[in-house]
């Protein structure tokens, strides 16, 4: 059973019309031809060249919310099998460094986008990018971090490069009771940040939030409208999720040599700024990117993942639900109404 892709919706985009019962994704019996070389797609892993595995968990992310509702922008084949995220157990292997019975993990690496995906009972994946399970986290751990929790940690190693320390001054975190701003808020007030959340739910969130380790909730409507492109200065660095005017208003409130990093567009793709807070700052906006991460910085994310973890808030955070839930809960995480990480159960 796999959840699958076979149409996209002309219009892309959270706020796009609702796409038509045969635009969106649904839960389908499939079997093993499906994962046959297809002309069209001929770089994609097969059982000939790839890695098989049984999965265990996926997870629900925003791009797989875009995915499974049929929204142009992150399906790149048809019909695929959507879920950006794999955990499991390896089956059958093509390549040398894996073998039966090892357990592993992938985030991105283009699965769920160009490749088939995670959200099934098996997975054949491109052996270059899987990461072994780390001992000290569990299957189902390891999909509640997911793809934001990994995003995340880039975020913090990130801004680490920088020279950014709890010393610095206080982190804020937008998108706070989304996936990747949540995993930010735990791994930044573990290791000793004073850490502001903001938030469009920072009445209803607010004690989430603040368990999760946030100092001060703010509501992201004070950052929404785009101000004057310098303004007092109230960071000294940020994790965004979000995108859109509510960047521009963080890079104008950020200190002297501060630091940003951006991954998503939440609240939209454009970024309404000047050069000012970079050139009369030294502001820093830094790129993640997930998909695209090489081995080596997976491996070092997911080792301190393991370390770095306040396990017992992941698993506060994550909401457990099977196949069948997943095309409500992509609806729900464009909606903006879901807390923390979703994990699918595809047992
Ligand atoms: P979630 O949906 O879990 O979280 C996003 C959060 O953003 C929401 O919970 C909400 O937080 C806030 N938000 C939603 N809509 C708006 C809006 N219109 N204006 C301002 N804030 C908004 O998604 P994820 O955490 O999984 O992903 C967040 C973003 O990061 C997505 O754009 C995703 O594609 C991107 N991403 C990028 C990666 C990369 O490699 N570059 C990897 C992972 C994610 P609240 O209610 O607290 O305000």
């Amino acid at each position: 059973r796999a959840i699958v892709v076979d149409q996209l919706a002309d219009a892309a985009g959270a706020s796009a019309p609702p796409a038509t019962p045969a635009q969106r994704g649904s839960l389908r019996t499939i079997d093993a031809s499906f994962f046959a070389p297809a002309p069209e797609a001929p770089a994609t892993a097969t059982p000939a060249t790839g890695v098989t595995i049984e999965v265990e968990y996926s997870g629900i992310n925003y791009k797989d919310g875009l995915a499974v509702t049929g929204r142009p922008g992150v399906v790149r084949r048809l019909p695929l099998i959507a879920g950006i995220d794999v955990v499991g157990t390896v089956r059958a292997s093509a390549d040398a460094r894996w073998s039966a019975g090892d357990t592993v993990l992938l985030n991105g690496a283009g699965i769920g986008e160009s490749a088939h995906g995670g959200l099934a009972e098996f997975a054949v994946v491109a052996p270059g990018s899987l990461v072994r399970l780390p001992d000290a986290i569990s299957s189902r751990r390891a999909a509640a971090l997911g793809t934001a929790g990994f995003t995340a940690m880039l975020s913090v190693m990130a801004l680490e490069k920088q020279g950014i320390g709890p010393r610095s001054g206080e982190i804020l975190v937008t998108g706070a009771a989304g996936g990747v701003g949540s995993v930010a808020i735990m791994l930044l007030a573990r290791a000793g940040y004073s850490v502001t959340a903001a938030s469009g739910r920072a009445e209803s969130e607010g004690d989430y939030l603040r368990e999760l380790g946030a100092n001060t909730v703010i509501d992201r409507a004070e950052l929404a409208e785009p101000g004057r492109p310098l303004q007092s200065t109230r960071w000294a660095g940020a994790v965004d999720s979000v995108g859109g005017p509510l960047l521009a208003t963080v890079l104008a409130q950020i200190s002297y040599g501060g630091s940003v990093t951006a991954c998503g567009l939440a609240a939209g793709a454009q970024l309404p700024t000047t050069v000012l807070p970079f050139i009369l700052r030294g502001v820093n906006l830094l790129g993640v990117n997930s998909v695209d991460a090489p081995l080596s910085l997976r491996e070092a994310a997911w080792m301190r993942l393991a370390a770095e973890t306040r396990f017992e808030l992941l698993d506060a955070l994550s909401t457990e639900i099977g196949l069948a839930a997943v095309p409500d809960a992509a609806d729900a995480i464009l909606a903006g109404t879901v807390r923390g990480r979703t994990i699918v159960n595809v047992h």
